[in-house]
């Protein structure tokens, strides 16, 4: 599996951190929790094995963690923006490409990309049997997770 290493931060950079984990998934997710959370559908997120996957580096004591169900959003309290989210019970953390510093070797702010690199582009659509309308581009599209990921689900290729 593939390993991303890089910094993020928050909107207003309060929160700065460190990923660093294999990657499970590098998608765009059409689940209604990434949508109503972020007010937008879908959502790039990476997903990285391990719950230890995300390490505050500054700004712990602003971390507001919201549960609904099993679904939880970590957010800075002052901004409002997210840091991570994860479903409770399943061994991942997922991350925001769009917070993250992707550049090789990490030059640069550490306050979210400018640009997605090549090799950080979305590779798939996932929980796309939940999308708000149809996608036309030459990504798979999965109705749930792809069947190689470790994640609970059906992972039924669906055929766009
Ligand atoms: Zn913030
Ligand atoms: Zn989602």
């Amino acid at each position: 599996m593939k390993e991303l290493k890089a910094k993020g931060a928050c909107h207003c950079g309060a929160i700065q951190y460190l990923v660093c984990g294999e990657v499970m998934v590098n998608g765009l997710c059409h689940c209604p929790n990434c949508r109503r959370s972020k007010g937008v559908s879908p959502v790039h997120l990476i997903t990285l094995c391990g719950e230890n996957s995300v390490e505050i580096m500054q700004g712990d004591e602003l971390l507001q963690t919201r549960a609904l169900d099993k679904f939880h959003l970590v957010t800075c309290k002052m901004c409002h923006g997210p840091v991570m989210q994860y479903q409770e019970g399943m061994g991942f953390r997922a991350v925001f490409p769009v917070s993250l510093n992707l550049r090789r070797g990490n030059a640069g702010p550490d306050h979210g990309a400018d640009r997605i690199p090549e090799e950080w582009k979305p590779q798939l659509h996932l929980n796309y049997e939940n999308r708000l309308f149809d996608w036309d581009d030459d990504l798979p599209k999965f109705k749930v997770f792809p069947p190689d990921n470790p994640l609970k689900s059906d992972g039924t290729p669906l055929e766009s």
